[in-house]
């Protein structure tokens, strides 16, 4: 079976994860060409500034938009992991504002890029379901 990954930041050294397993994995490795490595750092910056934007000031900048330049370029380096690992899925992991009581305890059912009806994975909850087409993946 393919090995799933995810790409998520989590104010961690990674911002690669096992998705079965919520295991670290490291973009630094030989196989992944140093562009792709570099501009996955450079998500990695971004996503942690607009981040502390967002809990300081309460301002999403994007965070929790799908179609943000912070979310397409996430989603670019995943398919790019893709392409670069050969072997793997990646997805890119996407959630609503869940700060908002009345979305607290939303749940994914339906793609908000192609529509179609999420896949369940059976998985733990912050990898609940995924879109294998949009290669997205949602608590
Ligand atoms: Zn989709």
């Amino acid at each position: 079976m393919q090995k799933k990954i995810k790409l998520m930041w989590a104010d961690a050294n990674s911002v690669l994860w096992e998705l079965t397993t919520e295991k670290e994995v490291s973009h630094k490795i030989p196989v992944l060409s140093e562009t792709l490595k570099t501009r996955i750092d450079v998500w990695k910056g971004q996503y942690k500034k607009i981040y502390k934007i967002w809990l300081d000031h309460d301002q999403n900048g994007g965070l929790f938009d799908f179609k943000s330049q912070l979310n397409s370029d996430g989603t670019i380096s995943c398919r790019d992991i893709e392409k670069e690992l050969g072997d793997v899925r990646c997805y890119y992991w996407f959630d609503i504002d869940r700060s908002q009581d009345d979305k607290k305890e939303f749940i994914w059912l339906q793609c908000p890029l192609c529509n179609s009806q999420l896949l369940k994975t059976g998985l733990n909850n912050i990898n609940r379901a995924i879109c294998e087409h949009c290669r997205l993946v949602f608590p």
